[in-house]
Order: C-alpha cells, then structure tokens, then sequence
C-alpha cells in the first residue's frame, strides 16, 4: 500500500486540488478584520514522495490579509503537509501505520525507500499516540468512531475505519487531521464534505 500509494501521481494531483478548494475557502472568507485574502504561500521542499509529486508541491498555501495595519496571515487547512514537517502528510500517515511496528529489518526499507529515519519513526508514533489524542481536533471527532478507535495502532486504525480503495482511504484521514496543519488546528475543526471525497477522484482525468 504504502510503495504504490507513494508512486502513483494522481493521488499527489488529487491532494493539491483539495489543498486549492481549502485555500479557496478561506479565501473566500476573507480576514476576520474585514480585508482580502491574498496569496502568501510558504516556500516547501518536500519529502518522502515516490513519484515527482509537481512544481506546486514546491509552495504551501497561504494568505495573507491586504489590509494595512492588519497583513494577519491565514494558513488553510492542508493534505498535502502535515504543520512544518518536511515528509508529506501522506508519508507521515503511511509509514506510522505499518502494523509490523518498527522491526530494524522494516526500518532499513523505509529508509532506503523513502529516507526516513528510525528516529523520525518514532518521532511520528509518539506523536500519534501522544500530541495527536490531546489535540482539540481528536477530541472533537474521536466520538464519531464507533466501536471507538484502537488509539495503540494509530493511524492504521483510522485508515481501516474508512471505507473504499487504499487511496479514498489515506485521503480521508488526510482530511480528517487537515486542520491540526493551521495554527487554530487544536481548537478549530474542519472535516471535508464526505460527498465531495466521493466525486473528486473522478475528476482527475482533466
Ligand atoms: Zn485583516
């Protein structure tokens, strides 16, 4: 799962437009003083893809607010970078959720594959099984999980409670911890329309 997923080019074309309609949205929103939203992406070298993931995975979006005086930044949510690390989101995802755990053997491939490193690993699962379950967004939406979710195999367990192919799968949960990638992450939350998931791998094809 984790090799195809990584490689396939579409699912890194899929995850910018989201990233584009969640931009979209808060740009649409405007500034909370009343001003524009203009266009201040973050410069982002990113790691961890198997396939050139494309020039837009060089910027991560962001706005600005045009007004003098103000010039507040609004970060949207994201599914493409996961806060300020420099592997990809789904990589995080992807590589936390091997349900082997971190045997020295799995550890060498996925550092020769992707260069993660054993400390990075653990790093990630620390934080799923530690920042990720106190965050005010786990909080809000753990209550949707019944059975509740198995928090000692996060992600893979959130990976599993989704529904459709390995690919629809790795985009919910993307979407799902999209808002811990702004700063009002921990307290706001933001879930993409379910229907919206559905339709958007179909109009790929453009
Ligand atoms: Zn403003």
């Amino acid at each position: 799962m984790c090799h195809a997923l990584l490689s396939d080019s579409t699912l890194w074309k899929l995850l910018s437009r989201f990233d584009e309609d969640l931009a979209a949205d808060v740009r649409e929103r405007g500034c909370r003083c009343g001003g524009a939203l203009h266009s201040a992406s973050y410069p982002r070298k990113p790691r961890g893809a198997l396939s050139d993931p494309g020039p837009e995975y060089c910027r991560r979006l962001s706005l600005c607010c045009a007004r003098d005086g103000c010039r507040k930044r609004s970060t949207p949510p994201s599914v493409r970078f996961l806060g300020r690390r420099v592997y990809l989101g789904a990589v995080v995802v992807l590589a936390s959720a091997l349900r082997e755990g971190i045997t020295a053997r799995r550890a060498e491939d996925l550092r020769s594959l992707l260069g993660v490193g054993l400390r990075t690993l653990r790093r990630w699962r620390t934080w799923w099984r530690g920042a990720f379950l106190e965050s005010g967004l786990w909080k809000g939406v753990r209550g949707r999980f019944l059975p509740p979710l198995d928090v000692d195999t996060l992600p893979a367990s959130l990976l599993e409670r989704f529904s459709g192919d390995d690919r629809t799968r790795l985009i919910q949960a993307l979407a799902l911890i999209s808002p811990l990638t702004t700063a009002a992450g921990t307290s706001a939350m933001v879930v993409l329309d379910p229907q919206r998931m559905h339709l958007v791998p179909g109009s790929c094809d453009s």
